[in-house]
């Protein structure tokens, strides 16, 4: 049924984008490139966050919350970070409007409401942090800080699409300062490894964890680790990412601790984050021709139960089934609809949830009844089964862990497939332009190279993966040589 949802092969970006509205998500604004989350959209979200809020307590971190406005002069201090957002940046000049003297019911900015100095509208926080932090720190005894605050941010992107880039997002950013180098790689290691956890365990999202080259890395960053995941159409997807910062924000907002030693240091920072843009890699991940596809880990709903019935006293019989066994699989920690709604028939129902990805669909009728079985169907595989009644919570328990595993797998099995390695580059573009997936190729290590495939290409340097090993070869294009591959790919 799919509700008329364009099938993916036909085309990738239309689909993506008429299933998130379809299926209830999100949906465009009155104001460009900003969304609205609905409830369905943002239940979702609310499962993330409560994971990844869980994942960073346990690794000693406490949340707080820094104002939306940086001042001009704040924003500008760390130069690189300045320069890099600047071009993104939503600046508050006035704070008041007037009557329009001219056309009555209108209003108009009040000129005499100027402000002294420019807000900017934060597009990430580490000024307005670290000018704070420069007054909590004094000694090493002040140190490290650990902390991440949950705030939407501003970037004025100019090729917005729901969830995957939005002007204003949802995220969590990590703010850490440390006393050593040693300590903030460390730190900045650990996040992105989190990230990946994350990512893999909940998300059932495999991802590849590597460093980022000079020119894609965060402005003001010396190091950027990431997360980098494939989507369906062979476009990679930078999921998070977790940046070393040296002691640039701590030169740059004069931070220094005295240290044991009793010297003057400057601080050593990370920053780190992940956005609403994990829920559209969730979708581009698993979902497919009828609709999504969650992890029942993220699922908001896990089961829906859907009762066949004629008349009022068929539906009575059901629900007193369907009740106790929703009762049963609650207790079991597992997140269940009885969707008893007279209003839309069940064929609608079954439609509707595939479409929004439930994970488990159980359908009573008056066979069952009689049989003291109900009809179980999994979204992943959309296979379906009998099972005996008093079998149902075990079965679904089971599931959960089945589906969850099992779409895992087939991420991981189609990103397996699309890592390729290749040593020369007409063959680099063959596989970009066909296959398309991640493109293990030599680099000679220049800016001016990696520009010049971008150019050719449309693909970027995704990541130096961790895991890489030293080979010696020759940079794709210029043939120069190189001592390790890189991952190269088309991106959103
Ligand atoms: P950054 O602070 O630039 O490292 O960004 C953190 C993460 O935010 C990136 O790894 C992206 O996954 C994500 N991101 C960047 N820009 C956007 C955007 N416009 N909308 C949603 N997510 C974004």
């Amino acid at each position: 049924m799919g509700k008329g949802l364009t099938k993916r092969s036909e085309d990738y970006s239309k689909w993506y984008n008429e299933l998130v509205v379809k299926a209830d998500l999100a949906e465009n604004s009155a104001v460009r490139g900003c969304m609205v989350i609905k409830p369905y959209g943002y239940a979702i979200w609310e499962k993330m966050q409560a994971e990844l809020d869980r994942m960073f307590k346990e690794t000693g971190h406490q949340n707080a919350y820094f104002p939306l406005f940086v001042p001009k002069s704040l924003f500008e201090a760390e130069e690189k970070n300045a320069e890099g957002f600047a071009k993104e940046c939503a600046v508050v000049t006035h704070y008041r409007l007037k009557n329009d003297p001219e056309k009555e019911g209108k209003l108009i900015v009040d000129p005499e409401a100027k402000l002294e100095e420019e807000l900017v509208v934060r597009p990430t926080s580490e000024a307005i942090i670290w000018n704070t932090y420069k007054t909590w720190i004094q000694s090493y005894r002040d140190l490290p800080i650990l902390i991440n605050q949950w705030a939407n941010v501003v970037r004025w992107e100019m090729r917005t699409r729901l969830f995957l880039r939005t002007a204003e997002f949802l995220w969590q950013e990590g703010h850490t300062a440390h006393a050593t180098k040693a300590e903030a790689i460390q730190e900045a290691q650990q996040m992105q490894e989190v990230y990946a956890q994350f990512a893999q365990e909940f998300m059932a999202m495999p991802v590849i964890k590597g460093v980022k080259t000079e020119h894609e890395r965060f402005a003001g960053a010396d190091d950027t680790y990431t997360i980098e995941a494939l989507m369906q159409d062979g476009k990679a997807l930078q999921a998070g990412t977790s940046h070393f910062l040296g002691q640039n924000f701590a030169k740059a907002f004069d931070v220094k601790f005295a240290s044991k030693e009793g010297k003057l240091e400057h601080v050593w920072a990370t920053s780190w984050g992940v956005t609403t843009r994990l829920i559209g890699a969730l979708i581009m991940t698993h979902s497919d021709d009828l609709g999504l596809v969650l992890p029942p880990k993220l699922a908001p709903i896990q089961v829906a139960i859907v009762p066949i019935y004629r008349g009022e006293d068929q539906l009575e019989e059901i629900s007193k089934v369907a009740n106790q066994l929703a009762v049963d699989l609650k207790k079991e920690g597992i997140s269940v609809k009885y969707d008893d709604r007279d209003t839309h028939k069940p064929g609608w129902k079954f439609a509707q949830y595939e479409l929004q990805g439930v994970p488990v669909r159980i359908a009573i009728g008056p066979k069952d009844l009689e049989k003291g079985t109900v009809e179980l169907a999994r979204r992943d595989t959309l296979t379906k089964e009998f099972v005996p009644k008093n079998e149902v919570v075990e079965k679904v328990k089971q599931l959960m862990v089945e589906i969850q595993d099992n779409i895992y797998q087939k991420a991981l099995d189609f990103r397996e497939n699309h890592i390729t390695a290749v040593d020369d580059f007409e063959a680099f573009k063959e596989v970009l332009n066909t296959k398309g997936g991640f493109v293990s190729a030599h680099w000679d290590g220049t800016k001016e190279t990696e520009q010049k495939i971008k150019d050719l290409t449309k693909a970027t340097i995704r990541c130096i993966p961790l895991d890489t090993k030293e080979e010696a070869g020759s940079c794709v294009l210029t043939a120069k040589p190189s001592s390790q591959r890189v991952l190269f790919a088309k991106a959103y």
